[in-house]
């Protein structure tokens, strides 16, 4: 393994933010990732591990070492006649593995159709989308600990899943290098479909419930809302969607009767987007930077924005919805 210096990660962020990272290595192994735990050149307390870097805003350059994570496998642990347990080698690829799964009848992961990034990064904010989250399906990931270089099985109740989030994120930030991830799937179903328009989308285009034409619909209907990182760069919700007292709801409700929200554990979730556009923000264009024209959540990079503006963007958003709703967005995006 060469450990390079002053590498761009222009191609390595799906924002297309230039940003240099001092050292950057990649592995494709876990004896790999060992060796370069070990290296002394290494500071271990200045390591970021990277997958597919779609949740992600480089505000300045990296003064320690980057690790990109290769570990590629797919390995079935466990099979009954109702479900399969299999283990994904982190590096993997997110949407590979559910296209894996639809292509061999092994369902709970449709609905998370072309999310972006590699599956090692799945658990560190419990992707989720379309009503299901990772957590629907996650057994275990193998860990191993950036300062004792030690191997550790991680288990689903030790995680902490909430919404967006996990011990990844916030308590055990940067500790472990996930390098595998088991989840469970079915091989006996039950579809997801009660979200958003997936319903009527299979209803209109007279499709019978499967998996992959859930995962068709699901892919068809976020390539009509949201920007082709590969196009226009960003990451994905800028924001999460905030989750607020029923109290508070019930003050806004009475400035705004048409605020959409959401019943959720006893609180209601309103959709930030929507917070966004009543501020004005909706196709909102600075330079070569603004806020996507159909999906307010999306901040975008049109060309060579530096990561300084997206973040000074998103601070101008969090402040006037603060003014306007008395709600504190919190970004969803890794800022690095
Ligand atoms: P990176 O951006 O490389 O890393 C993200 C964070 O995870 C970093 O802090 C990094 O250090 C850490 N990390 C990455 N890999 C590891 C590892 N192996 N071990 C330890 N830490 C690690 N997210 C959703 O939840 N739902 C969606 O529907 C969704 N849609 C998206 C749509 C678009 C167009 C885009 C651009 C993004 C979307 N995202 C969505 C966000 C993003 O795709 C996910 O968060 C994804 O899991 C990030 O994976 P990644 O490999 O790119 O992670
Ligand atoms: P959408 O379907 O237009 O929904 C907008 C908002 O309403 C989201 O906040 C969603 O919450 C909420 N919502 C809609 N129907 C719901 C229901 N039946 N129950 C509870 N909440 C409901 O959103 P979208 O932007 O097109 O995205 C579709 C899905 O993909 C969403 O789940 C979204 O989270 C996910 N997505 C995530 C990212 C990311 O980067 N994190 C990017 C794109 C899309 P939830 O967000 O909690 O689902």
């Amino acid at each position: 393994m060469t450990i390079e210096k002053n590498i761009s990660l222009l191609e390595y962020n799906t924002f297309h933010i230039e940003a240099t990272a001092s050292q950057f290595a990649s592995f494709e192994t876990e004896e790999e990732l060992v060796g370069l735990l070990n290296n002394t050149s290494i500071d271990k307390n200045n390591v970021h591990i990277l997958g597919g870097g779609s949740n992600i805003l480089c505000t300045k350059n990296i003064e320690g070492t980057i690790l990109k994570n290769n570990i590629k496998h797919i390995t079935i642990l466990e099979e009954t006649s109702t479900h399969i347990k299999v283990s994904f080698g982190a590096g993997e690829l997110w949407h590979d593995c559910v296209c894996w799964a639809v292509e061999n009848n092994y369902g709970g992961i449709e609905n998370l159709s072309l999310i972006p990034g590699t599956i090692g990064a799945a658990p560190i904010q419990n992707i989720g989308a379309y009503g299901v989250e990772l957590k629907d399906v996650f057994i275990s990931c193998e860990v191993l600990e950036v300062e004792s270089g030690k191997k550790k099985t991680i288990e689903h109740k030790e995680c902490d899943f909430g919404y967006r989030t996990s011990i990844f994120k916030t308590t055990h930030k940067n500790k472990y290098v996930i390098t595998s991830v088991t989840l469970q799937l079915t091989k006996i179903h039950t579809y997801n479909t009660s979200y958003g328009c997936i319903d009527n989308e299979l209803q209109g285009n007279n499709l019978s419930l499967s998996l992959k034409n859930i995962a068709d619909t699901v892919i068809r209907i976020r390539q009509s809302k949201l920007p082709d990182p590969k196009q226009i760069g960003n990451a994905g919700s800028f924001f999460k969607n905030p989750v607020i007292e029923n109290s508070v709801f019930e003050n806004i409700k009475l400035q705004f009767p048409n605020v959409p929200h959401f019943a959720t554990q006893g609180q209601i979730k309103i959709p930030a987007a929507w917070l966004i556009e009543q501020s004005g923000w909706k196709g909102y264009k600075e330079n070569n930077f603004g806020v996507h024209t159909v999906q307010p959540l999306v901040l975008v990079n049109y060309s060579n924005c530096s990561g300084l503006d997206i973040y000074q963007l998103s601070e101008k958003i969090i402040a006037t919805v603060l003014a306007k709703f008395q709600i504190e967005l919190e970004r969803e995006v890794n800022i690095w």
